[in-house]
């Protein structure tokens, strides 16, 4: 099937309300083109120099999500053009966004990383490590970045029951620093779940991004 033929389903399955971020990480230029011709406009990478070279080829009015791990000394090279960082997963992470989009005199959209896999993968606050960062009250003077919501990661497995009960964690735990630290926020709403392979069940969990790279653009060779 065709790149556009695969957003287009993809598309249709997705509630109105869910943005589709398209995931091109090692896919070349042309593959963003023709998911470009076909509508896309959010794309979303992991590599600082990768999503750089793309951004200066292709169109504008592209947004560009960061979804992946990022090192502080990489943010500099993203802050001019960046939508929205996905992966904020420590404090000082997010200090150094918000020096790097005052000095591009921006406001940079951030969602914080939560750790809801059973699998002990490296990143993200645990429920109360965010909880404790938010505590702290310090985030409140970084006026050159916006909290915008969580993303998680599901734990890779088959087990439906599973991946649902990690999302709805995370969907519980949105709602409750929403009401706790956010409740005067329009910003704070988004919560970024679902990637290929339980993106369905993401929806179900009250997803409101959703990250799909592979079922659009085929598999990675990495
Ligand atoms: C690569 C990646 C995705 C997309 O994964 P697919 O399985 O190809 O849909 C989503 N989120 C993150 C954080 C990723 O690194």
């Amino acid at each position: 099937m065709s790149i556009q033929a695969n957003l287009k389903e993809v598309l249709t399955e997705l509630p109105a309300r869910i943005r589709l971020v398209a995931v091109s990480k090692f896919h070349p230029v042309q593959a963003l083109e023709e998911a470009y011709a076909a509508g896309q406009r959010l794309f979303g990478e992991s590599h600082v120099q990768e999503m750089t070279q793309k951004y200066e080829i292709l169109p504008k009015d592209i947004e560009w999500h960061f979804i992946g791990h990022l090192q502080t000394n990489k943010v500099k090279y993203m802050a001019p053009y960046v939508a929205m960082i996905h992966a904020i997963d420590s404090y000082k992470l997010l200090v150094e966004v918000n020096k790097q989009a005052a000095k591009a005199h921006r406001v940079i959209p951030c969602l914080l990383q939560i750790h809801i896999a059973q699998e002990d993968t490296k990143f993200g606050f645990s429920f109360d490590e965010c909880k404790d960062m938010l505590d702290a009250g310090e985030w409140r003077k970084l006026n050159n970045v916006s909290l915008a919501g969580v993303m998680g990661m599901a734990s890779n497995v088959d087990d439906d029951k599973q991946i649902k009960r990690e999302f709805c964690s995370l969907n519980t735990f949105f709602k409750e620093i929403k009401q706790n630290y956010f409740a005067e926020s329009d910003a704070f709403k988004e919560i970024s779940i679902g990637m290929s392979h339980d993106y369905p069940l993401a929806v179900e969990s009250g997803s409101t991004l959703v990250r799909i790279g592979s079922k659009i653009f085929g598999e990675r060779n990495y």
